[in-house]
């Protein structure tokens, strides 16, 4: 099976000092897939930087303005979390233009799927504000490129990075096209994503939050994308899917207290792989949104390489820990399927 990944060195050139979301993330992960042997496998997508019309089809000109003219006096603090230097603005143009090559790759046909290897990250970015190390919201940026571009009706959107995506689902909650699909830890940073916010207006029931309490692991995990994230998908039945792949809720993950895996994060991949598979073609593009622990983060995107690239499962950093099945959420699942109407 062919897979790309799309990356450049332009992405270190967001320097953020002293910060848990640094270049080194992405330094680690071109080191390990280099150290073995995947990037020999892999195509390498070059990403070119996003348009501002396509940055604008997510965020307002003046806030890209602002964007520009802070990286122009040399960066600046945007929030108590989101920090930018000289190189940042060229960056984010190509994080966000990064993922819209991952999606022109697939949907041309240059690779079954793709992951963009990207920073600054873009799930907490709204329309008019940075937040959480987020620039520019990559993944809303690319999924509004996908629809304008190729006239797609339909557009899935599988967020499994530990935090919340707020800036993706209000980019999104009244358009019935897309559906976002999120898991994240809860109550936690940014504080969105309750089960009762489901979309707005015809996309009711297209926005999908299964807000997680801290402790869980592979067993809940899958338990989430076999009982939720899969039947919603079939039903939405999508003509791409687009991913968040944030590796926080990683057992080793400095930020946030969940137990996955990393052979966790290859399971759940190979879940959305096959959901692509069956439902739009095998057409998936994923972007890296958090993941603090390097090497748990190189090893965790190793493993979904691996999926994508249909090699046998590799788990380096050993099985998941006895804990794992420990949380009890079947009532929290019975809430969210009754809520939108599930088997
Ligand atoms: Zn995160």
């Amino acid at each position: 099976m062919s897979a790309g990944y799309v990356y450049d060195p332009i992405y270190l050139k967001h320097d953020t000092g002293q910060h848990v979301e640094v270049a080194a993330r992405l330094e680690a992960i071109i080191a390990y897939l280099e150290k073995t042997g995947l990037t020999s496998q892999l195509t390498l997508i070059k990403p070119r930087p996003a348009t501002i019309d396509e940055i604008a089809l997510v965020h307002r000109r003046e806030y890209i303005r602002e964007i520009e003219e802070t990286a122009l006096k040399g960066g600046g603090w945007l929030d108590p979390d989101t920090v930018m230097s000289a190189g940042s603005y060229k960056a984010a143009l190509y994080a966000a233009g990064g993922l819209i090559r991952a999606v022109e790759a697939v949907i041309g046909g240059e690779v079954a799927s793709a992951f963009a290897l990207v920073r600054p990250p873009g799930h907490h970015a709204t329309s008019g504000q940075a937040k959480g190390f987020c620039l520019f919201n990559n993944i809303a940026i690319a999924a509004s490129y996908a629809l304008a571009e190729y006239k797609l009706e339909r557009l899935l959107i599988i967020d499994f990075d530990v935090h919340h995506g707020n800036g993706t689902q209000e980019t999104f909650y009244d358009n019935p096209q897309v559906m976002y699909i999120s898991t994240h830890q809860y109550p936690f940073y940014p504080g969105s994503g309750d089960i009762g916010e489901t979309g707005g207006g015809a996309a009711k029931g297209t926005n999908i939050n299964i807000p997680l309490p801290a402790d869980c692991g592979d067993a809940e995990y899958l338990k989430v994308f076999e009982q939720i994230i899969v039947p919603a998908a079939q039903r939405f039945n999508p003509q791409l899917i687009l991913v968040s792949a944030g590796y926080d809720a990683h057992r080793d993950d400095p930020l946030a207290m969940m137990e996955v895996s990393t052979g966790g994060f290859g399971r759940m991949a190979g879940i959305i792989k096959g959901l692509a598979d069956e439902l739009c073609g095998g057409r998936l593009a994923l972007t890296l949104e958090g993941g603090y622990d390097l090497n748990a983060l190189a090893a965790s995107v190793k493993a979904t390489l691996d999926v994508l690239l249909g090699n046998s499962a590799s788990d380096s950093l050993g099985q998941p820990p006895s804990s794992s099945g420990k949380a009890d959420i079947d009532r929290l699942f019975g809430a969210i399927k009754e809520l939108h109407k599930l088997p």
